[in-house]
């Protein structure tokens, strides 16, 4: 039997109701039908007597009889109410459809099996529509009393392929294949592993005998599908490492150590160290770093990023610096230019703004090696934009740039330069494994020494006098304060009235010459940008009136205070983006979400969460459970997306487990060529094929 086969090869199936299947759900062939997996069970091993009933009881199943059966009239046709007793207790069974023939039918005083969704009104409870069973007969069925219930849409149900009916073609199609279903773990796994055998696990899964083996029968098949993943990544990093040499940077040499002893204006911390360290360790040996740098706002990037780039530069290399944004780029410029102040290593930047004469200065001393560290944003990948000899590639702000963007920057040497890739979105770790499985990852855990947690509250618009009281009193001790707007792009136009109002608001609130204002939002010239972040920056301005462009990276110290109008329409990671941009000097710093007052239960969650913890992982870890993977940046150029039973939330024990699986083999056997591996090998080639885990099992 191959599964490949469409699905009209089971019984029942028209080309019609196949068609609608596909359009549906997806399902295709055997193979999709069979991974179909139920999402919830319906528990019938549990009986209830009527006197167990609760109000929060949602459905239950009851032995009893029927007593009294009448018709009531109501607007349109009439009910048919059914008085349903056990020993315990009274309850009524209504239906509103069939009620003539249902009448004709029902048998009174014979006990019967009831089963369905209770609802509580006027002091009784009721049960509309309840699946009915004679006891006698329920007594001979051997079905399975743990039922399967998969997911459905509104236009199967209208074509009658109700719930029961798709149960009946997995049972079909288990039938018929039941004895073709192929292990794809060796014996040892099973053991090792404490998994359920492959069949045992499908039949289970759709049928199971009983809740224990439900959830034996879930745990092997999400097992099963977290280890493919992870070892198609783990494999990945593998072959890399094989595959591609990378440069070797075998000196620290002059710039570097100059640099470490006489001009780093502060003690790195640990995590910088440690990160440093996995970094030289890559670079020193023959492989080619692909490396993820994670780490909180704040938490120093910037001088790794530089170290490592001078480490390069040591070895006769260029190096290259990618930001998202030109604001960002800009910073970052300024940033390592003020540190390398006193040193001789030439560093550029390069954006979409910068003019053509210097442009062209940039692309020869580029060419002919002179110039060391072009720093820039996404310019950068130009096709134009040729040097001597890249050796290290950093990319900023991961999450905004994709895999395509990475891939490119590899292409900028014969050779590719090592890569780090930085990002001050914290993932969690399960997502980390799963999105970038296949890069190694550092994470930067802690933060400079002496930084004060940044107050956090969260109030509503009519607290706003107040608020702009607090600001004045910040600004009187010389801080700067920042007041955000949100910009979605939907609503642009609505959002940039939102703006200027709000800017104008502030002026006369704020008025000149007391107070002077900046304002950046992403309808401006990026020459005008630049003039008011500068003013900012500088500290000529004390108010910063922004759109999310000042989201990344933006590092002014003095800034105190971030007030984030209509707080509630930004996602958790913005928001601790823009919490990011303060607290980040020796002064106490604060931040204040303003939101009206009517709020979705989720958006109380975001705001709730930012006010009780700063710590970027936990609010990840919020993100991902209120979101699910497939809305996180990232997520959907992977596979994570296309998980038909496991659930990176839910299951990130499960995916531990699994990688460390996958781990543990590739060290055995990295190249799965063992015999007693011939299986896993198999499935594994069947998959890369394939691109995606369920696509051809048989
Ligand atoms: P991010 O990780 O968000 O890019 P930055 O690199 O911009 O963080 O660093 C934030 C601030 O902390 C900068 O002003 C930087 O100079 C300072 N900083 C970084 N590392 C240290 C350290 N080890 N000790 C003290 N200050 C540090
Ligand atoms: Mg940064």
């Amino acid at each position: 039997m191959n599964l490949q086969q469409p699905i009209t090869y089971i019984k029942g199936v028209s080309l019609a109701r196949a068609e609608l299947l596909y359009k549906e759900l997806g399902i295709k062939t055997c193979s999709d039908l069979l991974h179909f997996f139920p999402f919830r069970y319906i528990d019938k091993t549990q009986f209830y007597t009527i006197n167990q009933l609760r109000q929060n009881s949602s459905e239950v199943q009851i032995i009893g009889k029927i007593i009294n059966l009448k018709t009531v009239p109501q607007k349109r046709g009439s009910r048919l109410v059914a008085t349903f007793i056990d020993k315990t207790g009274t309850i009524e069974l209504v239906w509103f459809r069939g009620v003539k023939w249902l009448k004709e039918s029902l048998k009174i005083n014979e006990p019967y099996v009831v089963y369905g969704k209770l609802n509580f009104y006027a002091g009784t409870f009721s049960m509309p529509h309840p699946e009915m069973e004679l006891l006698k007969e329920h007594k001979l069925k051997i079905q399975s009393a743990i039922q399967p219930v998969y997911s459905s849409t509104e236009k199967l149900t209208n074509k009658n392929i109700t719930n029961r009916v798709i149960r009946g073609f997995i049972e079909d199609l288990l039938v018929k294949v039941k004895d073709t279903i192929t292990e794809n773990f060796p014996e040892y796994f099973l053991k090792n592993y404490n998994l359920l055998a492959k069949k045992e696990a499908l039949l289970n899964v759709h049928f199971p005998k009983n809740q224990s083996l439900v959830a034996k029968a879930q745990y092997r098949l999400k097992f099963e599908e977290l280890f493919f993943i992870q070892l198609q990544l783990l494999r990945k990093k593998q072959l890399q490492k094989i595959k591609i040499k990378g440069f070797v940077f075998e000196n620290v040499g002059e710039t570097f150590t100059n640099f470490y002893t006489n001009h780093l204006p502060f003690k790195l911390t640990n995590a910088q160290k440690r990160v440093l360290k996995e970094i030289r360790k890559d670079v020193a040996s023959h492989a080619h770093m692909n490396r993820l740098l994670q780490g909180d706002v704040g938490s120093g990037k910037t001088i790794v990023a530089l170290l490592t780039m001078l480490l390069a530069i040591d070895n006769n290399f260029q190096a290259t610096l990618m930001a998202p944004t030109e604001i960002l780029a800009i910073q970052h410029y300024n940033a390592i230019t003020e540190l390398l102040q006193n040193m001789d290593v030439s560093v550029e930047i390069l954006t979409g703004s910068t003019k053509t004469k210097k442009r062209k200065e940039i692309h020869e001393s580029l060419a002919d090696g002179t110039l060391k560290i072009l720093i820039g944003t996404h310019a950068l990948l130009e096709d134009k934009i040729q040097y001597k000899n890249l050796g290290m590639a950093i990319i900023d702000e991961q999450h905004r740039f994709g895999v395509a963007q990475r891939a490119k920057m590899w292409r900028k040497n014969t050779i590719p330069p090592h890569i780090l890739v930085m990002t001050a979105t914290p993932i969690p770790r399960t997502l980390a494994m799963s999105l970038y499985g296949d890069l190694d990852i550092s994470v930067i855990d802690e933060l400079p020494p002496g930084r004060k947690e940044v107050k956090t509250v969260h109030r509503y618009d009519s607290n706003r006098l107040s608020i702009f009281k607090f600001l004045k009193e910040e600004i009187a001790k010389g801080r700067q304060v920042y007041i955000v707007y949100p910009l979605i792009e939907e609503s642009e136009v609505m959002d940039y009235k939102d703006l200027m109002d709000g800017y104008a608001s502030i002026e006369r609130e704020f008025p000149k010459p007391t107070y002077q204002i900046s304002i950046v939002h992403g309808k401006m010239k990026p020459a005008d940008k630049e003039f008011e972040m500068n003013r900012f920056v500088k500290g000529e301005t004390q108010i910063m009136v922004a759109t999310t462009v000042i989201e990344v990276g933006v590092n002014v110290p003095n800034a105190s205070v971030m007030v984030v109008e209509s707080a509630e329409r930004f996602g958790l990671s913005q928001l601790h983006q823009l919490r990011g941009r303060v607290g980040r000097g020796a002064k106490q710093s604060y931040c204040i979400l303003l939101s009206s007052f009517k709020l979705s239960s989720e958006a109380k969650t975001r705001l709730k969460t930012m006010v009780e913890t700063s710590d970027g992982f936990k609010i990840a870890e919020v993100d991902l459970k209120l979101r699910g993977p497939g809305n996180l940046m990232g997520t959907q150029q992977s596979g994570v997306l296309n998980l038909k039973i496991a659930d990176l939330v839910k299951d990130s024990s499960i995916l531990y487990q699994a990688r460390n699986a996958a781990i543990t083999l590739l060290q055995n056997d990295p190249d799965l060529s063992k015999p007693v591996h011939a299986s896993i090998l198999k499935t594994y080639h069947r998959i890369e094929k394939n691109s995606g885990f369920w696509s051809e099992i048989s």
